[in-house]
C-alpha cells in the first residue's frame, strides 16, 4: 500500500512513471538555483510559454542572459515563491535546499523534481527531442545517460527517414526549394530531410547530394535533372515545366538542389516561375559549399587580422566577356578573401586579371575539388601558378578556388606567414559591436 508521509514523497516501488505532457503557457513555474542544470531546463520552459521565477543569489551568465524572458530573485528560496507556482525544479547544488524546496511542494501537492536526488522526487525530465511537430520524450529508469541515447536514437532515426513519420508531414501540393549542403549527407539540415521525406516527387540536380536520394521510398517520383536534355537554359525551361506541372497535379514536389539554392543555383527562377503559374513555393536554406567546402578542409573564409571581409563569385564567365557582371579591377584591389565558384575553366584568366590589378602573384590559393565528398583533395598553389596547376593536377569540377592569406593561415608548413593586423581596442558607442570586433571577437 503507498500512503502519503510527511517526510518526503510516497516511495515508488517498482512503478513506473505516468507520462504527461504539461502545458505550462502563462503559468507560474518556480526554478531555484542559478547552475548548470537550471540553465538546461530554463529556456525549455521559456519555449513552452512558462512563466518562470527563478530563484538564486547567483546565477550562471547565460541565465543572466535570460533575466529580460524570466523573474529572477536574486536571494534564497523562501517557501512563499511556490504561491502561484504550477511545476517546480529544484535545481541548487545543495542537498538540503533541494529537499526543503521538495518538501514543501509535497506538501502543497506541487510536483517538483529534483537535480541531486530523482528517487526522491515527484516527478522527472525526461530526455527531450523534437522533429516536425512531434514531441519525443524518453524516460529511462533515473538513467539519463540511457533515456538521452535512447533519445537520440529516435531523433537520429526520425530525421534520416529511418522513421517515418509519414503522418505528421506536410502534406500540401505545392513546391519547395530545397538546398542540400555541399554534398556529404551530414551537412544536409534538418528540414531539407523532413521536406525530402514529405515529397510525392523529387527534382534533383547534379550537385545535390546523392546518398540522400537512396533513401526515398520507393513510391516517390525522382526526377534527376542531370538527366534532362542538355543546354542550360532549355534544362531550366524543362526543370521549371516538371515543377510546376507536377504540383498542379497535386504533388508536394522538392527540387533537390546542391548547396544553397539562391548561391549561384537559379534558384529564384524556379521561385519566379512557381509565383508566375500561382503555385505555392516555399524555401529551405542549405549550407553553402563556399563556405562549408573551405571549412571542412580547415580554411576559414575570414581570420581576425588577417581578412574582414570574403568575396563569393562565379566564374562561369571568362573576365573579358562582354556578358561579365564583375569589376575583376575593384576584387583585385580588395585584400579579403576570394572564393570562386564554378572557376576551374576560367581559373587562369581570372589570375591573371587579378595579378594585373594588384594582388601579389605569391597569394596563397587553396583548389578544393569535390569538398566533403569520397573524392575530395586540396590542391595548395599561388594566383601566379593556379592555370598551370589547375592543368598539372587534372582538376575537374565541382572545385571550389580559395584565394587569399587565409589558406597561408590554415597551412602555415605551405606559405610564409602572413601579415596580421590586430585592432587596437577602441571603445564604442553603448549597442555597438563589441571592442575589436571588425577583427572578428566571435563573441557576437
Ligand atoms: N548553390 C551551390 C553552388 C552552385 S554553383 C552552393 O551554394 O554551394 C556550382 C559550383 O559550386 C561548382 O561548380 C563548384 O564551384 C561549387 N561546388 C558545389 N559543391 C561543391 C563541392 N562539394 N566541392 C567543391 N565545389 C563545389
Amino acid at each position: 500500500m503507498l500512503g502519503e508521509s510527511q517526510d518526503g514523497p510516497s516511495p515508488e516501488g517498482d512503478h513506473p512513471p505516468y507520462p504527461v505532457g504539461l502545458r505550462l503557457a502563462g503559468r507560474r513555474v518556480v526554478v531555484v538555483g542559478g547552475g548548470h542544470v537550471a540553465q538546461r531546463r530554463v529556456p525549455a520552459l521559456i519555449a513552452a510559454g512558462a512563466d518562470v521565477l527563478l530563484v538564486s543569489p547567483q546565477v550562471t551568465p547565460a541565465l543572466e542572459g535570460l533575466a529580460g524572458e524570466i523573474t529572477w530573485e536574486q536571494r534564497r528560496f523562501e517557501p512563499g515563491d511556490l504561491d502561484d507556482a504550477w511545476y517546480v525544479v529544484a535545481a541548487t547544488n545543495d542537498p538540503h535546499a533541494n529537499e526543503l524546496v521538495s518538501t514543501e511542494c509535497e506538501r502543497r501537492r506541487i510536483f517538483c523534481v529534483r537535480a541531486d536526488d530523482a528517487s526522491a522526487a515527484s516527478a522527472w525530465t525526461p530526455a527531450v527531442g523534437r522533429h516536425a511537430g512531434l514531441t519525443v520524450a524518453v524516460l529511462a529508469n533515473r538513467e539519463p545517460r540511457k533515456s538521452a541515447g535512447v533519445r537520440d536514437e529516435i531523433m537520429g532515426a526520425l530525421q534520416d527517414g529511418t522513421l517515418s513519420a509519414r503522418a505528421t508531414h506536410d502534406r500540401t501540393p505545392g513546391v519547395v526549394l530545397v538546398g542540400g549542403g555541399p554534398g556529404d549527407p551530414a551537412l544536409a539540415t534538418v528540414a531539407a530531410r523532413q521536406a525530402l521525406a514529405s515529397a510525392d516527387v523529387v527534382v534533383a540536380d547534379r550537385l545535390a547530394p546523392r546518398e540522400l536520394l537512396d533513401e526515398l521510398p520507393a513510391h516517390v517520383e525522382l526526377v534527376d535533372v542531370a538527366k534532362l536534355p542538355r543546354g542550360r537554359s532549355a534544362t531550366q525551361e524543362a526543370i521549371n515545366d516538371v515543377i510546376v506541372a507536377r504540383a498542379r497535379e497535386g504533388k508536394r514536389v522538392v527540387r533537390f538542389k546542391g548547396g544553397d539554392g539562391f548561391v549561384f543555383g537559379r534558384g529564384y527562377e524556379e521561385v519566379l516561375a512557381c509565383q508566375a503559374a500561382g503555385v505555392p513555393v516555399s524555401v529551405v536554406p542549405g549550407i553553402t559549399s563556399s563556405i562549408a567546402v573551405p571549412a571542412a578542409v580547415g580554411i576559414p573564409v575570414t581570420h581576425r587580422g588577417v581578412a574582414h571581409e570574403f568575396t563569393v563569385i562565379s566564374g562561369h564567365l571568362p573576365p573579358d566577356h562582354p556578358q561579365s557582371l564583375v569589376e575583376w579591377g575593384a576584387v583585385a584591389r580588395m585584400r579579403g578573401t576570394v572564393v570562386l565558384l564554378m572557376a576551374v575553366h576560367n581559373a587562369g584568366a581570372i589570375a591573371e586579371v587579378l595579378v594585373a590589378g594588384g594582388r601579389p602573384a605569391s597569394t596563397p590559393v587553396a583548389v578544393v575539388v569535390e569538398g566533403t565528398m569520397p573524392e575530395e583533395r586540396t590542391v595548395l598553389t599561388t594566383l601566379g601558378a593556379l592555370g598551370a596547376d589547375i592543368e598539372a593536377q587534372s582538376v575537374r569540377p565541382p572545385a571550389i578556388i580559395v584565394v587569399g592569406d587565409v589558406v597561408a593561415v590554415a597551412r602555415p608548413e605551405h606559405y610564409p606567414a602572413p601579415e596580421v593586423v590586430v585592432p587596437e581596442r577602441t571603445s564604442h558607442a553603448a549597442g555597438d559591436a563589441p571592442a575589436g570586433a571588425a577583427g572578428g571577437t566571435g563573441q557576437d
